[in-house]
């Protein structure tokens, strides 16, 4: 990823504004390697960024003009004023590049308008975080362009409040940190609480593993309401125990706590998940750093068992990668993302990638799914300036 890939969005840029642009950026999507449905609990997240990016191409205006344009969406230059930005307005895409506008803006930054021709090879509602990748992008190009001084960690704080409030979706902290901050060859260990972070050695190349991604193609209708239930259910758990959030459930503590919510069933699974899996996550970091790698692979299936039969947010396509993969010699396997759909990560040692790729597209056709999309995510950089 590179100049090819800068000269041509640039390029592009050239035809539609007439223009050289000021600068193209890069911003990537990210897979998340353990810590799920932590972040809205205070808890611990551990993402790593993809080699698939959002690229942007941008000049500033004086004029108060946005326009907008992606290769990716067929819909032309898209013109708004930045004066009337208003959250809720826009149902498009282009509700991402302009909340992040409107983020700067309503943060106290003087912006004046921009150009922007973006094109993106992450894959979208793929639970690798598109949309996220959009964002971090253009705020990493306006951060430069009007010279605001903002940390990558801060450009993530306003980067979620744009697609919490602009966007109107209600995603947690990690996508849009992931994005902005992590580094190649390693993952990042986030604090959902205060974001402090610290880069976790994760250059699998190096140990002969690999880290598949796999892409069930599939989004569950019910994903939506499903999320805004779980999130409810840990808030109700909170609340029961006593804490500010399940993050203050020590680990060393959750037999007694889980005895205190025996009355409830499901806020009691729930419970348990966020708390165990804080704990997996604190472990992943210990055995990385360690330097063994390949100890991870249990810990990534313990967390699969949990969000399948705790939070209850599988579906019989990630199931089936899982145990396929892990039938076919994989070193560990688990959902990722949300749930309901989207993908699931394998870890395997390169010998084995081709037996458990083919076995799970197998498996898939017999099942009668649709076919995956199966890919390797090598642990790559954060957003970063191109030209
Ligand atoms: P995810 O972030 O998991 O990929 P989301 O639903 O959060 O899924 O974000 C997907 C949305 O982001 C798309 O529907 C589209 O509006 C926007 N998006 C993603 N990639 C692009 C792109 N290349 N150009 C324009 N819009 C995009
Ligand atoms: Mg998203």
């Amino acid at each position: 990823m590179g100049e090819a890939v800068a000269e041509a969005v640039g390029e592009r840029f050239r035809e539609l504004y007439g223009a050289e642009p000021e600068g193209v950026w890069a911003a990537p999507g990210r897979v998340n390697l353990i810590g799920e449905h932590t972040d809205y609990n205070d808890g611990f997240v551990m993402p790593f960024a993809l080699p698939h990016t959002a690229v942007a191409a941008v000049s500033h205006r004086d004029d108060g003009l946005l326009r907008l344009h992606s290769a990716d969406i067929d819909a032309g230059v898209v013109e708004l004023r930045v004066a009337d930005l208003t959250p809720g307005s826009d149902r498009s895409w282009t509700a991402y590049p302009s909340g992040v506008v409107w983020a700067l803006r309503e943060a106290g930054h003087e912006l004046t308008g921009a150009d922007i021709h973006l094109a993106s090879t992450v894959p979208s509602g793929a639970g690798l975080s598109s949309s996220a990748a959009l964002e971090v992008v253009v705020a990493l190009a306006l951060n430069d362009l009007y010279s605001l001084g903002l940390r990558g960690w801060q450009l993530a704080r306003l980067c979620q409040r744009a697609e919490n409030v602009y966007v109107g979706a209600p995603v947690g902290i990690m996508d849009q940190t992931a994005s902005a901050c992590c580094e190649a060859g390693h993952a990042l260990f986030l604090d959902t609480r205060d974001l402090s972070q610290r880069q976790i050695p994760f250059d699998l190349a190096a140990e002969g593993m690999r880290l598949l991604v796999v892409d069930t193609q599939v989004k569950h209708s019910h994903s939506e309401g499903e999320y805004g239930k779980r999130r409810a259910g840990c808030e109700k758990g909170a609340a029961l125990l006593g804490v500010d959030a399940l993050r203050d459930v020590p680990y060393a503590e959750l037999d007694a706590a889980l005895e205190r919510l025996a009355d409830d069933e499901e806020v009691s699974r729930l419970v348990r998940h966020v708390v165990t899996e804080d704990e997996r996550v604190e472990r992943v970091v210990s055995l990385l750093e360690a330097g063994d790698t390949r100890a991870i692979g249990p810990v990534l299936v313990e967390g699969h068992a949990s969000l399948r039969d705790d939070f209850r947010i599988s579906c019989p396509e990630l199931d089936l990668v899982v145990d396929t993969a892990l039938a076919s010699g994989a070193l560990g396997a688990r959902m990722t993302g949300g749930g309901f759909g989207g993908s699931a990560i394998v870890l395997a040692d390169v010998s084995e990638v081709d037996t458990i790729t083919k076995a799970v597209k197998e498996a898939f056709a017999a099942a009668g799914f649709t076919a995956p999309r199966v890919f390797e995510a090598i642990p790559s950089a954060g957003a970063r300036r191109l030209v």
